[in-house]
């Protein structure tokens, strides 16, 4: 089967928008500041985005409340009229959908349904909420299957009923990109990916750019 291109998916919308003057609504699953650097630029000047950080994979709790208050330091020093809709701590959802996965490794069933679970959510709150689009910053991570993202996040918008965008946010150096970005506002770049599984097995995702 021939591979999809999401990069070009992106940049085609991108360019009909323009074309024809819009900027729609956007809900931005964010899994943390650096992912959402360049993100957020590229995506900037095509919608008007509502960042949403859920993330109840990330553990421990204080590790989760330093991403989520890196991320809101970075939209502040970046000065980008972006609103942002966050979730307190539960890591119970999580643990749920890990039970008997524990060991798996990463890309396996456990990182599917954790990256499946924040995509429903985020289609979800984008239904419920009236958003045009939604989507994430998932695949800026050159450790994430961004072809698994993309059909989940196109699934769950047919099942719910909101345009889900296809991204693959490392085309146009884009990953390059949020390292720069980080480097420049300081942002803390955590050395695993996020769940007490992949802490343990720190190593495998060095520079912790696949949340
Ligand atoms: S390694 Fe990352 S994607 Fe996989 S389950 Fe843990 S937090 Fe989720």
């Amino acid at each position: 089967m021939q591979k999809v291109n999401y990069g070009r998916l992106l940049d085609d919308k991108l360019a009909e928008l323009e074309k024809i003057g819009e900027k729609p609504s956007l809900l931005l699953h964010a899994c943390c500041a650096p992912c959402s650097s360049h993100t957020l630029l590229f995506l900037y000047d095509h919608f008007k985005i509502t960042v949403y950080f859920c993330n109840p994979n990330i553990a421990p709790e204080e590790e989760y409340l330093y991403r989520k208050s890196e991320l809101k330091r970075l939209i502040s020093e970046m000065e980008l009229d972006v609103d942002i809709i966050d979730e307190d701590y539960d890591p119970e959802p999580f643990y749920q959908l890990a039970r008997g996965l524990e060991e798996l490794p990463e890309r396996g069933e456990r990182c599917r349904r954790c990256i499946g679970y924040r995509l429903r959510r985020t289609a979800e709150l984008a239904k419920k909420l009236g958003f045009d689009f939604f989507t994430t910053t998932l695949t800026i991570s050159p450790h994430k299957d961004a072809d698994f993202i993309n059909q989940c996040g196109g699934e769950l918008g047919e099942e719910y009923g909101a345009a889900y965008l296809f991204s693959d946010f490392k085309k146009h150096d884009g990953y390059k990109h949020s390292i720069e970005l980080s480097k420049k506002y300081g942002l803390y770049r955590q050395d695993y990916c996020g769940c007490v599984y992949s802490k343990i097995n720190r190593g495998g995702e060095k520079n912790g750019q696949g949340v």
